[in-house]
Order: C-alpha cells, then structure tokens, then sequence
C-alpha cells in the first residue's frame, strides 16, 4: 500500500480529496466533525514536509449546479477551527481563479477549492476534467474513504495522470488496515455481529466473510426471516418472505465452513411500533400473532456476551433493535458494552457501516472500541469483498 509516508512533499503542491461532506443545521453549521478531524494527520504530515496542499471534496448532492447552501465556504470556519491552521479559499474548482490560487500557493498553506459536485463532470467521472484538476499538483492523495466506492472524477479517475506520484492518505490506510485485521489478518476466534433490519442488503457481506471468520451472531429485524425459515412464530415481525431459503442456504454455507452461527433465542415482542407500545420478553419462536419483536432479549443478551468476550477480534454492522425508541435500545446498548469491554481486554474492535456507527457515537462507545469506519457504503462494499475505484486507481 502506498502512503504518503512513502513520499517527502518538501516543496511539492499535493491535491487532497477529502470526505467534507459532513452533516449541517439549517443554519450550516457543521454539527459532526468527525470526517474533517479524520484527515487531520494526512494535513499534518504533508505541510510538516514542507508541502502544500490543495484541498477538494464534494458537499451534499448540488448535482451539477451552483447552490450557495452547499457551498464549501460555509465549512470554512469549522474546517480552521478543527485542523487549526489557516485555509484559504477559492471559489470554483476550475477557471482563472483556480489557476492562479493554486500556482500561487506557498509551502505551508492550505487552499480549500469549491464544491466538485457543482460540476456534473465530477460525478460523471470526466476524464478531462479529472485531467484539469490534475495540473494544479505534483502529488494526488486520495484521503476520502467515505467516497472511496464512487468511481468519480477526483476520487478515481484522476489518479492516472499522476503515475507515480499518487498515494493513500492516512485515513485511508488506516480503514483499510482495519478491514484487513478483521478479515485477513484477524486474530482467532473472529467474531462478526450482522444486525439491522433486512437480511437482503447482508447477504454479500456474509458470504464474502464466512471464510475468515469463526461466529456469526445475528440480530435485530434481519434475524426474523432465519427464525421463520426454521419454522419459528414470528408474529408481525420484520420479514422477509422471499429471503427465507437463502437464509437456511446461509446457515448451511456456514455449517460447512465452521463457522458458528448464533441467532436470537429470545425476543422484547410490542403490540405496536412505538416507544408507547406495551412490552414483553418472550422465547424467540413464540411471538404471539399480533406482536412484532424489536429488541433483543435478555438471555440472547448474555449469550452474545459470552461469545463476544471469548473473541479476539470483532467486528460489528448494525443494530439488534429499534435503537431509535429508547424502550428498544437495551439490547443494542448491552451489545455496545460487551464489545468495549472485550476490547478493554485485549480485542480488536472494528464498528462499520451506517447505523451501528450512528449508534456508537449517540452512546459514547465510539471511545471504547478499536475502530469506527468513517465510511458507510465505502465500509459496506468493502466487507462484500468489493475493491473500491477509489482504491484500485492507487493501487493500480
Ligand atoms: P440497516 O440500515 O439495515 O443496518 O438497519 C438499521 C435499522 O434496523 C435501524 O433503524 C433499526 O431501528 C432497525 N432495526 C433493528 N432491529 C429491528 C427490529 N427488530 N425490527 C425492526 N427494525 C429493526
């Protein structure tokens, strides 16, 4: 893998694509930060070399027009604030001004160009405007795992007009060493934790890490279709009907390839989708008729924490109840704990994709565990066994 350790940008102009697209009021202000501290190290090491950078990344989907609420200046303020130096900005990613902006850039300084997306060509993955943005630089670093599965102009196919000056960022290395410590280099017993509520959007991901791994716990709505398919009472539990015999093909996949699926063996059952909805905790297989099930239950609770703290590398996708309702949140919480306290011990915690990441951050687990992936559909199709554009455009 090279990074942009294996480089001195003393004196060098290097074109950095981040993931800026971060999370906004109604007001604009920036209310998670997390993927502008993320490419932090990467700013760092570049201007500590005697370099320069130039900063692109898209913001929210303007699809191909000029909208001043996604324009990257309103970021500005939180971007200084976060990285604490200086950035300067220019306000188009092509044209004169960019020109000269980026001809003009001193060792040490940082210049933030506009809004890629304000370009269909971005998006369209435009090779000649890939080849524009291409001559501001010596050096392309790609930073931007967020945006790493999207083959678009700045994020792949930019890449080959710098040969053999193009390099992963350190955020980048950092998710990919992750993956591959969960499913190359994992330490045994590995244990993943599949949850969320459609078996249909896990299906790849399991098949692609059966082979690596030595458990697979299964939870929340997306348990339901195997616990139907082996003739459980599911009640008004999430289904889904047409996925029933490939779950049962899953659970044999996994049987001959040793791996030890644990499903739920008891459920917290409503009358009604609603945090208001009268509770109960009942065995699994017998949901009554008009009841759904939308949290774990407690024994399911404390065999998951057996097998988790009997791991030594873990990694977690989705949660295994309706977290979002507080009165549903419990068995995802007691997940939470159990995989900070395997990693208090030694393990090592991968939490990717979507909504268990959400999940972390509202809990605070995201201090207690190795790893949060800061990329959701990036982390997804990375499990799935995908090589992200993003990815292979360096590599290549
Ligand atoms: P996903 O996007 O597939 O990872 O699913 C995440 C969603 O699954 C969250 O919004 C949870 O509320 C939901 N979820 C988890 N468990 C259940 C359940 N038992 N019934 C319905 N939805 C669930």
């Amino acid at each position: 893998m090279k990074t942009i350790n294996d480089f001195d940008f003393k004196d060098k102009k290097a074109l950095v694509r981040v993931d800026f697209n971060v999370p906004q009021s109604a007001d604009l202000k920036v209310t998670d930060n997390t993927r502008i501290q993320a490419v932090k190290p990467t700013i760092d090491k570049i201007l500590q070399d005697g370099g320069s950078v130039i900063l692109m990344s898209h913001l929210g989907r303007p699809k191909g027009k000029v909208m001043e609420e996604f324009s990257l200046k309103n970021i500005i303020p939180e971007i200084e604030d976060v990285l604490g130096y200086e950035v300067k900005f220019c306000p188009d990613c092509l044209g004169e001004d960019a020109a000269s902006m980026t001809g003009n850039l001193k060792a040490g300084e940082i210049l933030l160009l506009e809004n890629l997306r304000f370009y269909d060509e971005e998006e369209q993955g435009d090779r000649n405007f890939a080849e524009k943005l291409s001559k501001y630089a010596d050096a392309y670093v790609n930073d931007a795992f967020g945006t790493a599965h999207r083959e678009h102009a700045s994020t792949a196919i930019i890449a080959q007009f710098f040969p053999s000056t193009k390099f992963f960022g350190l955020l980048m290395s950092q998710e990919l060493e992750a993956i591959d410590k969960v499913l190359k280099s994992g330490e045994k017993p590995i244990t993943a934790i599949l949850g969320g509520s459609k078996v249909s959007t896990k299906i790849t991901i399991i098949e692609n890490i059966l082979p690596a791994i030595d458990h697979l716990i299964i939870g929340g709505g997306m348990a339901f279709t195997f616990i139907k398919a082996l003739g459980g009472q599911i009640g008004k539990s999430l289904l889904e009907e047409d996925k029933m015999n490939l779950a049962l093909e899953i659970l044999e996949k996994a049987k001959l390839q040793n791996v030890k699926v644990h499903l739920p063996v008891d459920s917290v059952i409503a009358d009604e989708f609603s945090n208001d909805a009268e509770i109960k905790e009942v065995d699994i297989f017998e949901i009554p008729e008009e009841w759904m099930g939308l949290d774990a239950g407690g024994r399911t609770r404390d065999l998951n924490h057996d097998v988790i703290m009997n791991s030594r590398t873990i990694l977690w996708n989705g949660p295994v109840g309706v977290f979002e309702m507080p009165n549903f949140a419990g068995g995802t919480i007691a997940l939470g704990e159990s995989i900070a306290e395997a990693t208090e011990l030694g393990a090592f915690s991968l939490v990717g994709g979507g909504d268990s990441v959400a999940f972390v951050k509202k809990f605070g687990y995201d201090e207690k565990v190795s790893y949060v992936s800061t990329g959701g559909g990036a982390m997804l199709e990375s499990l799935e066994g995908l090589e992200l554009p993003g990815i292979k455009a360096i590599n290549n």
